[in-house]
Parts: C-alpha cells; sequence; structure tokens
C-alpha cells in the first residue's frame, strides 16, 4: 500500500507509520503481527482474549442455523436497528429513529471512514485531540480533508482556547473520543460543553467515538448528542467490539440526523454493502436481553486488571497513571530506557516477551510519542500476571 495521494500535506499516523516502520498495516496491528512472530504476550492491539458472553454467541449460532445467511439490509438488519434505539432511550434518555437516524457498519472503523467521507470535502479541515486513535488521521487524509491537531495533556482539563483556535471557516468536524484511546481521558460535561459551544458557533459536526461507554471506573460518559442543540450536529459512533468483547466481528453502528445518515448510508453501502447479518442478529439479542448487571460486571472487571497493569507498571519502572476510561494505560518509560519508543516496543516484544504499541503512532510527529509506548488490558488476570511478572525483567535487561 502506497500512501493516498492527497492534494493536501499528508500528515497523521499513516505518515508516522511509514516513517518508523516497516509495517505494511498500521502500527497497531502490525505489533500484533510482531507479537506472534516472537511468540509475545499482545498487549499492543486492543482485543479481548476472553469469551464472549453464551447468549450472544448462541443467538448468532442460532441466526446461522436459521439461514440468516444473506445480505441483511445494507444499513443494518431491523432488529438491531430497533434494539440499538431501545438501548439509547433507556441508557441516555435520546430518541432516535431506526429507519432514518442508524447506521451499521463492519466495526466503528468503518463507522467513522464512511461518516468522514459522507460530511467532509477535499479541502475541508477535521480537528483531532492528540494524542489520538490510530485510524483518525488517515481517514481524514482519505478523504482529501487535513488533520487538525489539538494537544491534549493527559492529566488536565481540556484546553478549550487552544481547542478554539483550531477551527476556522473549513473546519467541517471535530472528532471526539470518550472514553479515550490512548489516554483513558473521560471527557467531563463542562469540556463537552466547551467543544459544543465551538460547534454550534462555527456551524460544525462533532463526531463522536463512544466505542468504549461502558468501559468506564470513575466519571459518567456523557454522549455529546444529549447537550443542548447538539442533537443534529452530531454524529454518535459505537458498537458491539469493545461492550460484547467481540472485536473479529465487526459490527459497528452509527447515529445521526436523517440527513447525515442518508449521506453515511450511502457510502457505508457503496464501501461495505453491509455487516455480516447473523452476528448482527446476536449483537440485537444481547442489546435486549443483557441487562444493567452485565454492564456494570464489565466495567469492574475491568478496573480490576487496569489496577493490575498499573501496579506492575509502576513496579516495573514507568511512569504512568490510572485511566479514568477505556483499557489502555499510556506509559513513560524514559526512567527505564534512552531507546526512541520504536525501538523500545520492538526490543520488548524480542527481549522480555511484551507487545506494546510505540507512543509515536497516536502523534502527527513522532517526537511527541517518543518516550512513551501503550499497553492494552483487556486480558485474563492471568495473562496481565504473566505479563507483569515478564516487565520486571525490563530493568535487569536494558
Ligand atoms: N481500538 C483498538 C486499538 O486501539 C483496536 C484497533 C483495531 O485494530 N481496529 O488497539
Amino acid at each position: 500500500m502506497t500512501i493516498p495521494r492527497s492534494p493536501l500535506p499528508a500528515s497523521g499516523s499513516l505518515v508516522t507509520a511509514r516513517r518508523t516502520h516497516s509495517f505494511t498495516e498500521s502500527v497497531i496491528r502490525g505489533m500484533t503481527r510482531l507479537a506472534m512472530e516472537h511468540d509475545a504476550i499482545n498487549l499492543a492491539q486492543g482485543f479481548p482474549n476472553f469469551p464472549a458472553p453464551d447468549l450472544l454467541k448462541e443467538a448468532a449460532v442460532r441466526a446461522i442455523r436459521d439461514d440468516i445467511n444473506q445480505y441483511a439490509v445494507t444499513w443494518g438488519a431491523p432488529s438491531l436497528r430497533h434494539a440499538l434505539v431501545r438501548k439509547y432511550e433507556e441508557w441516555y434518555g435520546l430518541t432516535v429513529d431506526p429507519n432514518t437516524e442508524v447506521t451499521v457498519c463492519c466495526g466503528a472503523t468503518e463507522a467513522m471512514a464512511s461518516t468522514l467521507m459522507a460530511i467532509v470535502d477535499p479541502g475541508d479541515e477535521v480537528i483531532v485531540f492528540e494524542p489520538y486513535y490510530e485510524n483518525y488521521g488517515p481517514d481524514a487524509v482519505l478523504c482529501g480533508a487535513k488533520p487538525m491537531f489539538v494537544p491534549m495533556t493527559m492529566d488536565q482539563p481540556l484546553d478549550l482556547d487552544r481547542v478554539a483556535a483550531a477551527f476556522s471557516e473549513r473546519t467541517r468536524a471535530i472528532i471526539i473520543n470518550t472514553p479515550n484511546n490512548p489516554t483513558g481521558h473521560v471527557f467531563s460535561r463542562e469540556e463537552l460543553e466547551g467543544i459544543a459551544e465551538l460547534c454550534r458557533v462555527h456551524d460544525t459536526y462533532a463526531v463522536t467515538d463512544e466505542i468504549y461507554e461502558h468501559i468506564l471506573y470513575a466519571g459518567e460518559h456523557i454522549p455529546m448528542a444529549t447537550l443542548p442543540d447538539m442533537r443534529e450536529r452530531t454524529i454518535t459512533i459505537s458498537g458491539a467490539s469493545k461492550t460484547f468483547s467481540v472485536t473479529g466481528w465487526r459490527i459497528g453502528t452509527i447515529v445521526a440526523p436523517a440527513a447525515a445518515t442518508d449521506a453515511i448510508r450511502k457510502v457505508h453501502d457503496f464501501l461495505t454493502v453491509g455487516a455480516p447479518a447473523p452476528l448482527q442478529e446476536g449483537v440485537a439479542v444481547a442489546l435486549d436481553e443483557l441487562g444493567p448487571d452485565y454492564y456494570s460486571d464489565l466495567a469492574r472487571s475491568y478496573e480490576k486488571r487496569r489496577d493490575v497493569l498499573h501496579a506492575g507498571l509502576i513496579e516495573a519502572g514507568f511512569r504512568c497513571t490510572p485511566p479514568a476510561g477505556a483499557y489502555y494505560i499510556l506509559a513513560d518509560f524514559s526512567d527505564l530506557s534512552s531507546r526512541s519508543d520504536v525501538e523500545f516496543a520492538e526490543w520488548m516484544v524480542r527481549e522480555i516477551g511484551v507487545a506494546s504499541v510505540p507512543g509515536s503512532s497516536f502523534y502527527s510527529r513522532a517526537e511527541d510519542g517518543r518516550t512513551t509506548v501503550r499497553f492494552a488490558f483487556c486480558k485474563t488476570g492471568e495473562m496481565l500476571g504473566d505479563a507483569v511478572q515478564r516487565l520486571r525483567e525490563v530493568r535487569s535487561k536494558r
């Protein structure tokens, strides 16, 4: 793959990946491959190594047995769209029309790409907070837009003046990922209100990636669409991958106003036709039948995993703070090694047997991530325990 030709100077992690790696795929996916090659514990790409709920699996198996094996409606099986609408009402008091405002995609990744392609024109600008999930930069570049990066410090509230300064008359959208990958930051109401005000003033879409909405240890998950006057300019992306531990099923969802949905559905249809039909049935059943206990147990079990990894990293000599949400820890290793993030991550895979993601893949300028690596803790206690034991050797082997 070569970097897509763009009329704009390419920026973002597509370039970072090329600059620092020989990977063909993204750095996150590349580190998974490297982990497999070296038989390392993979704390790089964020996917669980524990089973999905039985009820969900049984429902998908049942759908296959019932021969729900052909294309679903391109924008999503009615059962899933209706189940999702019930959930948005129950969780957040949001009223959504299943016929005109919901699109089911092949994962939140396709949801983000289809959304940006639908609403952004070449030459437009898209605001992205950094550090950011690797795909957003390339997503913007792929639709000929220019990502405008706004730095977010890990443990301080958002600097709204900086956000305001990033808006221009070319700004078409701002991407907000809460709970955040890779920082774990959960956007507060005040921060979201500040961003919302800027979206209203500049007539801009808020595109939110809420895939970690149920993986939360502190505070509250506030969908941007619930803020005053934001429903009509917010595109809410989420999905089943993280909530139901099925990252390989590729079921993502978009809730958006009807006009935006109409455009998004067109892009989605031409890109992928539709998400896997029987798996949509499985997710619909899970949404309908798993109750509040499922979601609170999910968050509680992730909190335990977070604490195991956080304590292990501190003990091993990394600097990091426990995240408020999502399942990653971005850790500074400069007390342990003067290697670059890429060298350090590659060295750890080979010598320590633990895979992480080099920090530079979350920044537009590689140097900003030079002393950090990201670890995912969506793993069993046993695997995290093994990883922590291995990480203790960093100090002696470095
Ligand atoms: N969101 C996960 C991560 O950041 C997985 C990304 C992916 O590979 N689709 O690791």
